[in-house]
């Protein structure tokens, strides 16, 4: 091929680099970011470990942020070549440790946790942001919920009492702005109890926003919210 030929080919494959980059559109609608009460976590039949680097704190750890669909169904596992690359998130790992821990056995360092989260979910909203961006932003929104402090400032503790449903989603609704997604657990003894938290999140990753769609909800009007 001639100057004149590697000239085309460029230009051709600059603009299919160009046009390729500028179809990648969101492929989802919203995300849930999801926390978890860790004394609901640990409450259960099947139990816990602690990380390696200790008990957690008491207070919501994030458990993921989720793209989904209006219709409330998602996509997961979407691109099984970005794989969970740790060493793309050296600067976030003190911060994941408190406020992602993770509670599976054994006990471990939770990386198998945010690798996870990362192929799941993370890799469904790869047109937004990249592996840095996704535990970034996660820690940012995180942050940004003190769903701890605006429970315990309305009584709301965990004391292994019973708390109505709707007073702990006002709490939460007058915290964050929105209405938020609520899922129950049972204890050994079959209590319901308070065990996850979904916010809504818009497309960037970055604002909260009203719900498209709440998941199902299946806690009872009366639930415990566990010790840890
Ligand atoms: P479970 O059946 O325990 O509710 O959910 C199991 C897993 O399925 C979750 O940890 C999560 O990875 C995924 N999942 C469940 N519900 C949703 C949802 O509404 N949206 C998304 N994106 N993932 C979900
Ligand atoms: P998901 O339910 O998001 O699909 O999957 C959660 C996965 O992460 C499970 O395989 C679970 O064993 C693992 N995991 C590790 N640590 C935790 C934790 O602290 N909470 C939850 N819910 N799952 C964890």
């Amino acid at each position: 091929m001639g100057p004149k030929g590697w000239f085309i080919l460029k230009v051709l494959m600059f603009q299919g680099l160009f046009i390729s980059h500028s179809q990648e559109q969101e492929d989802f609608d919203f995300f849930y970011l999801v926390l978890q009460w860790p004394g609901a976590y640990c409450d259960t039949k099947r139990s816990c470990c602690y990380p390696t680097s200790g008990k957690p704190a008491a207070d919501f750890g994030i458990h993921g942020l989720w793209p989904n669909y209006k219709d409330g169904s998602y996509p997961s596992n979407c691109n099984p070549d970005s794989e969970f690359d740790k060493s793309q998130i050296t600067d976030l790992v003190s911060s994941l440790k408190k406020t992602w821990p993770t509670l599976a056995c054994p006990s471990n360092e939770g990386f198998k946790f945010w690798k996870h989260e990362w192929e799941k979910h993370g890799t469904c909203s790869e047109s937004v942001m990249d592996q840095h961006e996704y535990f970034e932003n996660s820690l940012k929104l995180r942050d940004r919920a003190n769903l701890f402090q605006a429970l315990t400032n309305s009584g709301i503790k965990p004391d292994d009492r019973f708390y109505d449903l709707e007073k702990i989603r006002k709490a939460i609704k007058d915290e964050i702005g929105f209405t938020p997604g609520i899922e129950c657990n049972k204890d050994p003894e079959r209590n319901d109890q308070l065990h996850q938290i979904y916010i809504c999140v818009d497309t960037s990753g970055t604002e909260f926003i009203k719900c498209p769609i709440l998941p199902r909800e299946r806690c009872p009007s009366r639930l415990q919210f566990a010790k840890f």
